[in-house]
Parts: structure tokens; C-alpha cells; sequence
């Protein structure tokens, strides 16, 4: 059991619906085997508890450990290839990368540095966009699986329109997604995806071989793309007989509570109410969106059509890990919406990199807040003395303006620990608790 000592600062309800950030100062935590079992003031958990060992973090804030709900572990190593639309931008710096990951070697170095790319940022859990080859998703379990980190991932498959060697055939998808999950999900902190491309990528047959596993997979989860960049989605409608983007995968009853879509930049009214009815979640990636120049995010669309929405940094498309910088970027997307933006507050920007992720992903009752029955999975957050963001938070007037400091100024280098189920983890260069 450790007692932790900590501002600890979460959204347990929903900003977009009322809800309000929870602070509490000098806050107590006790943690057994990786659950929290009790929170309260300190000083009366302590004497309730006075031998346990107490790990003091107080010349900071404690946050849940957030949540990136679309992220490609094959792209790391070319985040910054900027300069291109969607579709040219795959062409030209993404599917090159793809395929070098046929070389299993190749693939377990590409995400030895994805986990640490992760733990750095103090992302604990994350949905996370396999590769096209078997071995390297392999790979990709195995180094998250040593991590301790929260991962949901799987085989990407795609039967058109990529390069040969990326392509695959719907029996081949299948089986090969069935062994990995028969290998992987369920296995610590590990869970499988079903994962086609997008659907430009994917004829109807791949995309029932998808349906069939993810009702033999139970618990496993779906993701993809969808509606992304207005090039890419008139391609769709041309190859699905004029089709929406949205009704490609949910003609095949892939859109349930446990789908997650990443972008949806350029949804139709009756997209919207697709997703909704279905409770499918949708990914919002704001500097992917900026950097491809794909277009502005319509929140206040997804939020009034009761569309589930959480965060992703969509590296390599995306411009890095941290969250607080997709946080911001997606603060700055609605600002430059004028009217038809939704104003986002720090506990808007902190529910949708922590607890509204893990709602998306279906764990929402075991991480996303610091509260008692939770996993503890948490960031410390404590920047180097005389840093912008130190003097802020020293001069910060309240918790709300804190955070948004926090937002603002943080950047991974930030993160001094990383918790995942009550256990340290450790990648990278952030400081231990306790230094001086
Ligand atoms: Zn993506």
C-alpha cells in the first residue's frame, strides 16, 4: 500500500454537460495493489493509516494518466513530414515507413520507440493503429506488454488501392487477426482492435471479415478512419455507389459503443445521428487536422448530436505525443470557429485527454479519474524551477487557471512520473518523485 500526497486535480463528470473539474489540495490517496481504496484529505487518511509508506508530491499536480485514442505506432519515426494533404502525405511519407515494418526486426525497434514515445508523454492507455504486417502487431503487443502501458491494438487491413505489399485478402485478414487476439487479448493490460484501414482501403468483403472477427473477438474493440478530407471522401461515395463514409462501416454492424473513429472533420447531419444512435466514439486529432490541412473540427456538432468525442494525437500525422498540446490545438480550432466553435474551458480540455478517452475505449469505470474503485493511473506533473510554467502555477489564481496553464506551457518534459496501475513506469528522460 503508498499513501500519495498530491493537488490532485480530474474531471468525474462530463464538462459538456455540466459537469465541473474536481480539485483537491493536499489530497490523499491510498493505493493497494493498484486500485484506489481511499481518497480524502491527508492528514485523516494518514491517521487512519500511519505506517504506510507516503510519497509526497506535492510541489505539483496530479493528474489521471491521459488517454490517446488514436495514435499509429508505424509512423514515430516520421512525426514532422509536413507540407502535404491527406492523401499525398500517405503516399509520399506514411506508407513508405508502412511497409519497411514486413522486417520484424525492423518493426520491434519502430516500437521499443512508440512505447516510449507513450510513457514520455505520460500517456497510460492508449487505442492504438497497428501495422499491416502479423509480426510487427506482434511486436507491438510484446513492447507494450513490457511497458505496463494500457494498449488496444491490432493487424490493420486494407484489399485496395495501397501499395502491393500492404494489401492483404479478407480470409488472410481474418486469420491472422484471430491468432493475434487468440495471443494477445485479454492478456494484462492488453486488448485487441479490429482495425481496416479506412474504408477507401477496405471492399465490403474486408470489411465483413471485420464484423465477423470482432464478434468472435468479444470485448475486442473497433477503429478507423472516417470522413477526414473532402478528397478522400468523394473517392468513398465513388467506390460505395455514393455512399456516406459513416454508412460504409455501419452497413456492416461495426459501429457500436466499442468503435472509435478518428477525425470525422466533415460529417453530414445524418452521420452525426448514425454515430449517436450507436454510441460510437470519435476521435478528435487537432494537429493531424491542422497539419494535413484537413479542416477545422465541428465540436459543437458532435456534442449537440450526442456524439461520444475523445482525443488523439495521430502521430505521425499529428505533430508529437503530448496531449496537452492536442488539448490546446483543439482549444485553438474551436476559437478560430467563431460562432459555430464551442469555447473550451481546462476541464473541457482535461476531460477529453483523460476520462473521455477511457469512456470511448470502454474503461471508463477503471481509469480516466482519480477516484476511489479507479486504477491508479496517474501523471505527476512538476516542471523545472524558474520554467514559464512553474512561474504560472506559482502564480496561478485558482485550479481552472492552473490547468490552463498547464495546457498552455506543458510539454512532455513536464511529466516527472507515470503511474499505471499503482506501478511506476519508466522510458525516456522524466525525473523520479523525490528529487530534491
Ligand atoms: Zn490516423
Amino acid at each position: 500500500m503508498t499513501l500519495f500526497r498530491a493537488t490532485v486535480v480530474d474531471t468525474p463528470s462530463n464538462p459538456f454537460t455540466g459537469g465541473r473539474l474536481r480539485s483537491d489540495d493536499d489530497c490523499g490517496l491510498l493505493v493497494q495493489l493498484g486500485v484506489i481504496t481511499a481518497r480524502g484529505p491527508f492528514e485523516t487518511l494518514r491517521r487512519v493509516h500511519p505506517d504506510e509508506p507516503v510519497l509526497d508530491l506535492r510541489e505539483g499536480m496530479l493528474l489521471p494518466g491521459m488517454v490517446d485514442t488514436h495514435v499509429h505506432f508505424p509512423q514515430v519515426r516520421i512525426i514532422g513530414g509536413l507540407g502535404l494533404p491527406l492523401l499525398d502525405w500517405l503516399d509520399q511519407c506514411a506508407l513508405p515507413e508502412e511497409m519497411r515494418l514486413a522486417d520484424v526486426d525492423h518493426a520491434r525497434g519502430v516500437a521499443r520507440d512508440f512505447v516510449a514515445g507513450l510513457v514520455d508523454a505520460g500517456t497510460t492507455t492508449a487505442l492504438v493503429f497497428g501495422a499491416h504486417y502479423a509480426g510487427a502487431v506482434d511486436a507491438m503487443f510484446d513492447a507494450a506488454d513490457q511497458s505496463g502501458l494500457r494498449v488496444t491494438t491490432g493487424l490493420v487491413t486494407s484489399d485496395r488501392l495501397l501499395p502491393e505489399p500492404l494489401l492483404t485478402t479478407p480470409d488472410r485478414a481474418r486469420a491472422e487477426s484471430r491468432e493475434l487476439a487468440d495471443r494477445w487479448h485479454g492478456k494484462g493490460r492488453l486488448r485487441y482492435a479490429v482495425t481496416p484501414r479506412f474504408s477507401l482501403s477496405a471492399s465490403d468483403d474486408l470489411l465483413e471479415a471485420c464484423a465477423q472477427t470482432l464478434a468472435e473477438v468479444p470485448g475486442s474493440v473497433f477503429t478507423s478512419h472516417v470522413n477526414e478530407n473532402l478528397h478522400e471522401i468523394r473517392e468513398v461515395a465513388r467506390l460505395f455507389g455514393g455512399s456516406a463514409y459513416v454508412d460504409t462501416y455501419d452497413r456492416h454492424g461495426l459501429l457500436t459503443p466499442r468503435a472509435v473513429l478518428a477525425h470525422d472533420v466533415h460529417p453530414s447531419d445524418p452521420e452525426l445521428r448514425t454515430l449517436a444512435a450507436r454510441g460510437a466514439a470519435v476521435a478528435h486529432c487537432p494537429t493531424s487536422n491542422a497539419a494535413l490541412g484537413s479542416g477545422l473540427f465541428p465540436l459543437r456538432r458532435h456534442v449537440d448530436a450526442g456524439v461520444r468525442v475523445s482525443l488523439g494525437s495521430d502521430v505521425g500525422a499529428g505533430t508529437g505525443f503530448c496531449l496537452f498540446k492536442e488539448g490546446l490545438q483543439a482549444y485553438f480550432v474551436q476559437q478560430l470557429l467563431g460562432e459555430a466553435g464551442l469555447p473550451l474551458t481546462s476541464a473541457h480540455l482535461l476531460w477529453l485527454s483523460t476520462a473521455a478517452g477511457a469512456d470511448a475505449l470502454g474503461l471508463g469505470e477503471e481509469v480516466g479519474v482519480l477516484s476511489v474503485g479507479r486504477q491508479f493511473d496517474a501523471i505527476w506533473v512538476l516542471p523545472e524551477p524558474g520554467d514559464p510554467l512553474a512561474v504560472g502555477l506559482a502564480n496561478a489564481s485558482s485550479t481552472d487557471e492552473a490547468l490552463s496553464k498547464v495546457f498552455a506551457l506543458g510539454t512532455t518534459s513536464d511529466i516527472a512520473g507515470v503511474w499505471v496501475g499503482g506501478e511506476q513506469i519508466a522510458a525516456g528522460h522524466w525525473r523520479r518523485p523525490g528529487r530534491p
